[in-house]
């Protein structure tokens, strides 16, 4: 693993925060995806007790969309988070690959490495190895 430690964290920590952001500015709580006709849908827009319906949609953005509401964008962050508290910027042991790809089932990390836990984070947020961090106001995707 190389030694980017607290690059990769700060730029996780960008990447996630920009997500509940995003999240929490879309004004609802929870998007479902319900039939509608000839095989397309519409969303049912939830906050609080209020519900507002969309247009109709393709049935398979609709569907993509409601997957990624943003309660499931929260919850998503919030489990993130955790991963971080376990495996990010501290030194800990965790299962890993080693240089011949076998799976170790105990790797010690050190407060300066990268685990492979963190990579995979980041590399679902779109982080590619050498980047650099966002700076403020960088859109992250
Ligand atoms: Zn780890």
């Amino acid at each position: 693993m190389t030694a980017q430690g607290g690059d990769i964290l700060a730029w996780l920590e960008t990447a996630i925060t920009a997500r509940e952001e995003a999240a929490r500015s879309v004004g609802y709580d929870q998007i479902e995806a319900v039939d509608y006709l000839w095989g397309t849908k519409h969303l049912l827009l939830r906050r609080g007790v209020g519900v507002k319906a969309s247009t109709e949609l393709d049935a398979a953005l609709a569907d993509h969309i409601a997957l990624r509401d943003p309660s499931s964008v929260l919850r998503r962050c919030a489990a993130d988070r955790k991963l971080l508290d376990l495996h990010g910027g501290r030194g800990h042991g965790c299962p890993a690959h080693d240089y011949d790809g076998d799976l170790d089932e105990f790797a010690r990390f050190y407060n300066h490495e990268t685990c492979p836990v963190v990579q995979h984070l980041a590399d679902s947020y779109g982080w590619t190895a050498g980047q650099t961090p966002p700076a403020e106001g960088d859109h992250v995707t």
